[in-house]
């Protein structure tokens, strides 16, 4: 069995502009908006129907899950961009998935026609839940100041980092899995390396964060960790004993210990 390790790219590419020219297809159900390209736009496959309706349901189900994980109630549409796999490096700046607009409730994404398997959901996924909670956490809750709550939110409700190949399968590589192996290689990131270092690389970093801030969520509630959303890293730091009833350092040993001994 050929096992192929793929990180996949959640590109955050603000300053990138998206080319949105050419024809779209519109489809709507519920809260999201689908535009896709006709069929034989590119020389690779633009959805067909029955490809958008489990579109529209999936990102309709994970509107609904990430309600439900932090406690908000958004409400609006999002619209979402499918470029062709061929023109999508060119038009939003990669073909590995894609990115959400800083402005509008709106994601530009790859379409892929043999979609990822995603373990937690127990479902192949189109485009997932990772770049949804960076739009629902900034109508929600507000704008993030740093990696630590913006990408934690993100990779602990997708409960997902990167994807494996498997024969000719890919499913996606859930942090638990990834953080048995960083456990085992002793190179656990503290949650003040977390929150101070911006430098650690995406791969390491990420499932990281998403494991500690699920950890967050369960210890403390995700109503408390919401009212910290929006503050920078000193005021995350300093606050923390007042919203929680623990010091930061104090969650950080806490946090340490079950890593070290429980969880994995
Ligand atoms: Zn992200």
């Amino acid at each position: 069995m050929r096992l192929i390790i793929i990180t996949l790219v959640f590109l955050i590419l603000t300053s990138f502009k998206a080319d949105l020219s050419g024809t779209w297809n519109r489809i709507e159900s519920n809260r999201v908006i689908v535009y896709s390209r006709p069929e034989g736009f590119t020389k690779t496959n633009s959805p067909d129907y029955l490809n958008l309706q489990k579109i529209l349901l999936e990102q309709n189900q994970i509107i609904e899950l990430i309600n439900q994980k932090l406690n908000t109630n958004f409400d609006r549409k999002v619209e979402i961009y499918l470029f062709n796999f061929d023109e999508a490096k060119e038009k939003i700046g990669t073909n590995g998935g894609g990115y959400c607009s800083s402005k509008k409730p709106r994601i530009y994404f790859t379409y892929y026609d043999d979609p990822i398997y995603n373990t937690i959901r127990k479902k192949k996924e189109y485009i997932g839940v990772h770049e949804m909670v960076h739009i629902i956490t900034r109508y929600e809750l507000g704008d993030h100041k740093t990696k630590f709550f913006g990408e934690g939110y993100a990779n602990a409700i997708d409960g997902n980092y990167g994807a494996i190949k498997i024969g000719d399968s890919l499913i996606r590589r859930t942090i638990d899995t990834t953080m048995k192996l960083i456990v085992k290689s002793g190179n656990i990131l503290t949650p003040t390396e977390l929150l101070y270092n911006n430098k650690v690389h995406e791969r390491n970093y990420y499932p990281q964060v998403g494991c500690l801030v699920n950890w967050l969520f369960a210890e403390y509630g995700v109503d408390k960790i919401n009212a910290m959303f929006t503050l920078n890293a000193r005021q995350i730091d300093k606050n923390f004993e007042k919203i929680t009833g623990d010091s930061f350092k104090e969650m950080e040993r806490k946090y340490l210990l079950h890593i070290e001994n429980e969880a994995f």
